[in-house]
């Protein structure tokens, strides 16, 4: 395993953000990588420099994950994370923690990490995810904001003149694609220490108007959230192209037959835009500490540094 370069890239979610919010976001995304960075050179582990610079994206409510995550079809929460990291490249030494169905604490990164830390088990769901954040101290905390709260009443009330047939709320693909404006916002975070170890975490409150129960990709190791001794990444888009691509384990898989990262992210795009004209995007970072982000929305806030360089930080891939 190498030593170096140190390396850290966040996301701010694959989607179309609102005129005017881009500066707030891009700037945002400088200072989360500040966080873990700071970490990484003082010689932290990415496991705490990847849930540092998470808690500080989960902890701005311009973004939907944590305080500020979107609201389901009936109008509550349901927060899904993840943290892995695979510090010895095989089966007993990868570490996983995660949750769904989240829906009053501050920081569900955090308590992905305990459950990976603190229990025998990968994943927690909803009533017993939340039994657990109690007893790991996590105060009762009701994330959604006065603006998250306004988009779904005014998203929910555009549903409910434009679908007369009730079932039909099932499908909301072709409703959310006419209103793009909203959508976007999960955070995520890949990480590489001085040791070459690599640590992805991803938070999210899934998308707006999402049924009840549902789970995206975000909490499932292999799906929104992997890491190897190959490559480290994070999804964002919409979940269920993610999960039946397994896509972050496929990136991985690329970079170990030889692709470079940014081949391998490029290559996994590719695939989801022949296969489904996926609206997605991924961060990944490889064992080399190249960090890499590319995505097939109009916008995915992103940035990263390696080594000793400069923190890059821009709101889309020029295409
Ligand atoms: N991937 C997330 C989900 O499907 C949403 C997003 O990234 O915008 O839950």
């Amino acid at each position: 395993m190498g030593t170096s370069p140190i390396s850290l890239i966040v996301h701010g979610g694959a989607g179309s953000w609102r005129p005017g919010s881009e500066s707030a976001a891009v700037a945002s995304m400088s200072t989360a990588v500040l966080v873990g960075r700071k970490i990484l050179e003082s010689g932290g582990s990415a496991l705490d420099a990847a849930i540092a610079s998470a808690v500080a994206l989960e902890d701005n409510p311009i973004f939907n994950a944590g305080t500020g995550a979107v609201l389901n079809l009936d109008g509550f929460v349901e927060m899904d994370a993840c943290v892995m990291v695979s510090p010895g490249g095989d089966f007993k030494t990868t570490r996983i923690g995660a949750v769904t169905g989240l829906q009053r604490v501050k920081n569900p990164i955090i308590v992905s990490k305990e459950v990976m830390e603190e229990t025998d088990h990968v994943m927690l769901t909803g009533d017993g995810a939340q039994r657990f954040a109690r007893v790991m101290g996590h105060a009762d905390y009701d994330p959604i904001t006065a603006d998250r709260l306004a988009d779904w009443k005014d998203k929910r009330s555009k549903l409910e003149s434009q679908n007369d047939d009730s079932s039909r709320q099932f499908k909301l693909r072709s409703f959310l694609k006419t209103h793009p404006e909203f959508a976007g916002g999960t955070i995520g975070v890949v990480a590489r220490d001085m040791h070459g170890v690599i640590c992805a975490a991803t938070s999210t409150g899934g998308y707006t108007l999402k049924l009840p129960g549902r789970v995206g990709d975000t909490p499932l190791p292999g799906c929104g959230t992997y890491a190897s001794t190959f490559a480290g990444s994070s999804a964002t888009g919409t979940g269920e192209y993610v999960i039946r691509s397994l896509a972050c384990r496929q990136i991985s898989d690329h970079v170990e037959r030889g692709m470079s990262i940014a081949e391998a992210v490029d290559a996994m795009l590719d695939q989801l835009g022949r296969d489904f004209d996926a609206d997605v995007g991924f961060i990944a970072i490889d064992a080399n500490g190249v960090p890499y982000g590319n995505h097939r929305t109009r916008d995915m806030p992103h940035a990263y540094f390696s080594g000793s360089s400069e923190i890059v930080a821009k709101m889309r891939v020029e295409k």
